[in-house]
C-alpha cells in the first residue's frame, strides 16, 4: 500500500503550500522513492478550463489533455510523478459523479448526503490516483484552500477518514501555517496554534508544521508551538524568506531534515539523499552573468500566475545559458493606444531596450493588434521572438498583413468575415458549436522539418509537446506563406495541420501552435525556451567573452 501525506494550510492563503507540498516531493524522489502529487480543489468548476485567467491563474494542461490548476504545473517543475486527470480532484466533479450515480439509481432509494457520499466519492478519486502507477510509493495529497473555510470541509473529512483507515505510520498530515512579524519583530505564533485546533475540529492532529516565517524560527519558538500544537518540536519547520528562487526551497528543507523527519514517522528505511540537480541547478543561478530583459506582450499582465508556466520556463531557459532574465510585462492593449507603441517600445522607450520578445497563448480579440505590431517589429528590427499558440497565430496574421499586405489578414476567432483567414477553424470544425468540444488539448506528437531552427533545438524528428487551442494556420493559405519566406518547421505526423513558423533571415523567430512551457524544469529547461534565451544573450553579447554587463 502507498503512503499518503496530506497537505493542508492555515491561516492565510498564497503561503505557498503548493510550493511546500512540491519541495517536499522532490525531496522524497531524491530518496528514491516515487512521488505522486494530487490536488484537491474546494471550487465548484469541473476543471480549470472555463475560468479566467484573472480569477484563477493560468491553466495547466497535462498530458492526456486535463486543464487543471496551476499547481500541477508546480508539481511537474519539482517532481518528475506522471501527471494525467486524475491527479486533479475538484468540488466540480466530485459532485458530478456523485449526482450521475444518483440519476442512474446507483444509490438504491439511500439519502445521498456529503457523509459519506461526497466524501466517499474523494477517498475513491484519491485512492484511483495512488492506484494508477503500482509503482508509487507516496501519494502527496494538496488540500486547496484554508482550514475553516466552509468549501474544504468534505476534502478534510476524507482526509481524516483515510488517515484513519491507514493508521498513523501510514499517512501522515503536514499543515502549513503563518508566523507574523508585529512591531518590533517579534514573531506571533497564535495564529498557528488556532490554525491547528482548527484541524484537530476536524478530527486532524497534524504531525508536521511548516511554519512561513521572515526568518528562521529559533529553538524557543519551535518548542512552544509544539507545545501548543502536539507537535514534536522536531517536526516544526522553517519556511523562510528566501531572496534567490523558489527553487532554493527542497534544499532549505532539506537542511532542516524535514525529509528524514516524514521518513522516520512513516517507517520507511533511510536510504541515501541524491539531490545533485537541485544543487547543480543553484550553482548555475548563482554563477549566471548579466541579463536579458523580455518583453512579454499579453493580455493578462497584472496577475502573475495567468502565465505563471511561461515565466517559470524563461527562468529555466536564463539558468540553462547563464544569465538573468529580467521580465518586461506588456499589455498589448496598450500598445494600440494613439502614441502607445512608441511610448512603449519606441527607441526612447524604457521598454525599448528589451532584448526579446515573448507573445504568449491566449484567447479572444482583445490585444491582438497590439501582439500583431510586436511580433511585427521584432521580425524588422531582428529581436528574437518566440510565439507561443497564439503567439505562432499572431506571426501568421503579421506575416499576412504586413509581408502579403492583406490589410485585414487574421485568424477567423478575431475577424469572422475578414476575407484573409490566414488561421480558421478546420473546415469540419466550422459548424461545431459546442465550446469546449472542438478544443485541440493535450500531448500530440508534431514532425520536425530538417535544418530548421526548431531542428536544431529539439535534434529531433519527431516532438511530443502539449496542445491547447481551437484555430489552426489556415492550409489554403500555406503556398502563398512560404511562397514569400516564412519558413514552415514542423507538422502534424499527417501533414495535416502546421504546427510552427519561422522567420527567415532573422537571428531567431520561431512560433509553435504547441505549449513548451508546460514541460520545462528548472533542473532541465525546455529546449525551446533554452534557445530563445540563447539568442537573446547571443545578440547582447555577441562577443560571448562572458556576458560581463554587472
Ligand atoms: N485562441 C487561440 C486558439 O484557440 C490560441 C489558443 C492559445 O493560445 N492557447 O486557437
Amino acid at each position: 500500500m502507498n503512503k499518503l501525506i496530506f497537505v493542508s494550510g492555515g491561516v492565510c492563503s498564497s503561503l505557498g503550500k503548493g510550493v511546500a507540498a512540491s519541495s517536499l516531493g522532490a525531496l522524497l524522489e531524491g530518496r528514491g522513492l516515487n512521488v505522486r502529487m494530487v490536488k484537491c480543489d474546494p471550487y465548484i468548476n469541473v476543471d480549470a478550463g472555463t475560468m479566467s485567467p484573472y480569477q484563477h491563474g493560468e491553466v495547466y494542461v497535462t498530458d492526456d489533455g486535463a486543464e487543471t490548476d496551476l499547481d500541477l504545473g508546480n508539481y511537474a517543475r519539482f517532481t518528475s510523478g506522471a501527471l494525467s486527470r486524475t491527479n486533479s480532484i475538484t468540488t466540480g466533479q466530485v459532485y458530478e459523479a456523485v449526482i450521475r450515480k444518483e440519476r442512474e439509481g446507483r444509490y438504491l432509494g439511500r439519502c445521498v448526503q456529503v457523509i459519506p457520499h461526497i466524501t466517499d466519492e474523494i477517498k475513491h478519486r484519491i485512492r484511483s490516483a495512488a492506484q494508477e502507477d503500482p509503482d508509487t510509493d507516496v501519494v502527496i495529497v494538496e488540500i486547496g484552500g484554508t482550514v475553516g473555510d466552509i468549501e474544504s470541509v468534505p476534502f478534510l473529512e476524507a482526509a481524516r477518514q483515510l488517515i484513519h483507515e491507514a493508521g498513523k505510520i501510514n499517512a501522515l498530515s503536514v499543515h502549513l501555517t503563518l508566523i507574523p512579524e508585529v512591531a518590533g519583530g517579534e514573531l506571533k505564533t497564535k495564529p498557528t496554534q488556532h490554525s491547528v485546533k482548527a484541524m484537530q475540529e476536524q478530527g486532524i492532529q497534524p504531525d508536521i508544521l511548516i511554519c512561513r516565517a521572515p526568518v528562521m524560527l529559533d529553538e524557543g519558538n519551535r518548542r512552544k508551538i509544539a507545545l501548543f500544537t502536539n507537535v514534536d518540536p522536531e517536526a516544526v519547520f522553517t519556511s523562510y524568506n528566501i531572496e534567490t528562487t523558489i527553487y532554493a526551497i527542497p534544499l532549505i528543507f532539506f537542511e532542516q531534515k524535514l525529509d528524514q523527519v516524514v521518513l522516520k514517522k512513516m517507517g520507511v528505511e533511510s536510504r541515501h539523499a541524491n539531490l545533485e540537480p537541485w544543487y547543480t541547478m543553484m550553482e548555475k543561478f548563482r554563477t549566471r552573468r548579466g541579463n536579458v530583459r523580455i518583453g512579454i506582450v499579453g493580455k493578462y499582465m497584472e496577475l502573475h500566475d495567468a502565465y505563471q508556466s511561461v515565466y517559470e520556463a524563461l527562468f529555466h531557459g536564463g539558468l540553462e545559458t547563464g544569465v538573468a532574465v529580467e521580465l518586461v510585462k506588456i499589455d498589448s492593449g496598450k500598445l494600440e493606444e494613439p502614441d502607445g507603441f512608441e511610448r512603449i517600445l519606441g527607441p526612447e522607450a524604457p521598454e525599448g531596450s528589451i532584448d526579446g520578445v515573448l507573445v504568449p497563448g491566449g484567447f479572444g480579440q482583445r490585444g491582438t493588434t497590439g501582439m500583431v505590431k510586436a511580433a511585427s517589429w521584432a521580425r524588422t528590427h531582428r529581436v528574437p521572438y518566440l510565439g507561443i499558440c497564439l503567439g505562432m497565430q499572431i506571426m501568421v496574421i503579421d506575416w499576412g498583413r504586413n509581408v502579403l499586405g492583406w490589410e485585414d489578414a487574421d485568424s477567423t476567432e478575431f475577424n469572422p468575415q475578414t476575407k484573409h483567414p490566414v488561421i480558421s477553424l478546420l473546415d469540419e470544425q466550422v459548424d461545431v458549436k459546442n465550446y469546449g468540444g472542438t478544443m485541440r488539448l493535450g500531448k500530440s506528437p508534431s514532425l520536425v522539418e530538417p535544418g530548421t531552427r526548431l531542428f536544431a533545438c529539439y535534434q529531433q524528428e519527431t516532438i511530443c509537446e502539449r496542445h491547447r487551442h481551437r484555430y489552426e494556420f489556415a492550409n489554403t493559405y500555406r503556398t502563398a506563406m512560404t511562397e514569400s519566406g516564412l519558413r514552415i518547421s514542423a507538422y502534424t505526423l499527417d501533414r495535416g495541420l502546421v504546427e510552427a513558423v519561422e522567420w527567415p533571415d532573422h537571428p531567431w523567430g520561431v512560433g509553435v501552435q504547441f505549449h513548451p512551457e508546460f514541460k520545462s524544469k528548472p533542473t532541465a529547461a525546455s529546449a525551446l525556451f533554452r534557445d530563445f534565451i540563447t539568442a537573446v544573450r547571443d545578440r547582447k553579447y555577441p562577443k560571448g567573452e562572458g556576458n560581463n554587463d554587472e
